[in-house]
């Protein structure tokens, strides 16, 4: 199934909705609630894109994911004010983050001309985004050539309102900032601020998980550290049927329940943190599920030598860098019974084709769950990553765009790019 069937069918039932704190269904503002005929819609988009030596854009998935919203806008004979950050400049105006870079590339996808300011403030983007006419299209400077952008600083982001007449936040990857531009500027816009296609994506994706999830909802939790994933653990413990933990934060569960691990990854003083975590699992009745075996080397390296052991008995000396083949049989199962899936974090050290067999294992249980009609969101650097190096983005329902927001919106609920337009 194709994420754009999604998509409509999320639309279709209404999922751009989460629930209020009195536990009722909010709908969310989207370009969709207005017409920008004669309009100037300021949108804060991430096109924070990867650039090669030559300055040439190297993937433009962040670009294409912007083109609906802006299009619609232009459509309905508005015109578009584009402002967003590259890169982390940080001694203010640098020409290797300028976003003049990206003006042609835009121009090829969107087939039209794009005017560019080379300010994001001041004069210059006041009498480019004044000489604006419907239908045309304007990218302003990098925002983070000024310092008061991250620091969301009020003045500035009252600068920037006085650019257009709408404020649209399409930019997901940065919704977990406060900065001027993603979250500030919003209040001078009390009526008209909405989210683009990009953010009610998303935001519908992940209520989709979190509050309306079909059962059995089974979360797959990978990656290096259970440092980075704690929070998240103990959210999800109150949310799914299933946890399924693997990657190099097992091991640290594995030796808290006393396994040897040799010279696994581990972190010493999460041990508690993973007891606690399991016996708070086992009182709310979720089924937590650890590797039994692993996929163990005698160094980090391809070609290290490598064989299969159970979990709890890692020789010294050797190193789990993988499920292993029992491990991925039960998780194949469990993935295959879920209605709903999230999945944050590999297997094992995918990178390396020594040991990626149990992470595109899992990426394969996922894709087979999703035919059969399940709802899988992907979220999470390194998860998206191994999506794609699979070649299954399409065949899974949604990819989210913005690793660090989505754990975060997990984690607390709720992004102050996300709460400024719903104010
Ligand atoms: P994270 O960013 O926390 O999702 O971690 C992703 C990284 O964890 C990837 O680069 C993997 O190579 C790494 N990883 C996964 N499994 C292991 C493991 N068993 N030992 C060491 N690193 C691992």
């Amino acid at each position: 199934m194709s994420r754009k069937v999604i998509f409509a069918t999320l639309n279709e039932t209404v999922v751009f909705s989460k629930r209020n704190k009195q536990n009722q269904k909010t709908i969310m503002k989207t370009v969709d609630n207005f017409n920008f005929s004669g309009q100037k819609a300021l949108i804060r988009v991430d096109f924070n894109v990867p650039l090669d030596a030559d300055f040439n854009v190297t993937d433009d998935t962040r670009m294409r994911a912007a083109l609906p919203t802006i299009n619609k806008i232009l459509a309905d004979g508005g015109a578009v004010i584009l402002m967003s950050h590259l890169g982390r400049p940080k001694e203010g105006p640098t020409d290797k983050y300028s976003l003049k870079h990206v003006v042609n590339h835009l121009s090829k996808l969107l087939n039209k001309p794009v005017a560019f300011a080379s300010d994001c403030i001041g004069d210059v983007a006041t009498s480019a985004a004044t000489a604006l006419k419907a239908g045309e299209v304007l990218l302003l400077e990098n925002l983070r050539f000024h310092k008061q952008e991250e620091k969301g600083d009020v003045d500035f982001a009252k600068q920037l309102s006085t650019l257009g007449t709408y404020f649209v936040n399409d930019a997901f990857g940065t919704a977990h900032r406060a900065h001027a531009s993603t979250a500030i500027i919003a209040q001078f816009f009390p009526n008209n601020k909405c989210f683009g296609y990009v953010m009610s994506g998303e935001l519908a994706s992940i209520n989709k998980v979190l509050t309306d999830s079909e059962k059995p909802f089974t979360a797959i939790m990978g990656g290096a550290k259970v440092s980075d994933k704690i929070l998240i653990l103990e959210q999800l413990i109150n949310k799914a049927n299933n946890i399924i933990i693997g990657g190099g934060m097992a091991f640290t569960f594995v030796k808290a329940q006393g396994g040897k691990i040799g010279k696994s990854l581990v972190e010493e003083d999460k041990l508690e943190t993973a007891l606690n975590i399991l016996a708070d699992a086992k009182a709310k009745g979720v089924n937590i599920y650890i590797p039994v075996d692993a996929i163990v080397a005698d160094n980090f390296a391809n070609d290290a030598n490598k064989q299969t052991v159970d979990i709890k008995a890692i020789p010294d000396g050797w190193m789990g860098l993988d499920i292993g083949p029992a491990t991925e049989k039960i998780y194949a199962e469990v993935i295959a019974n879920s209605k709903t899936i999230l999945w944050n974090g590999p297997m094992g050290v995918f990178e390396m084709s020594s040991f990626e067999h149990g992470t595109k294992a899992a990426a394969e249980a996922i894709v087979a769950a999703t035919k059969k009609g399940a709802f899988s969101l992907i979220g999470g650097g390194d998860s998206v990553a191994a999506i794609n190096k699979y070649h299954f983005g399409n065949d899974v329902s949604y990819v989210s765009t913005g690793g660090g927001a989505l754990l975060e919106y997990i984690e607390s609920g709720s992004l102050p790019g996300v709460d400024a337009v719903e104010k």
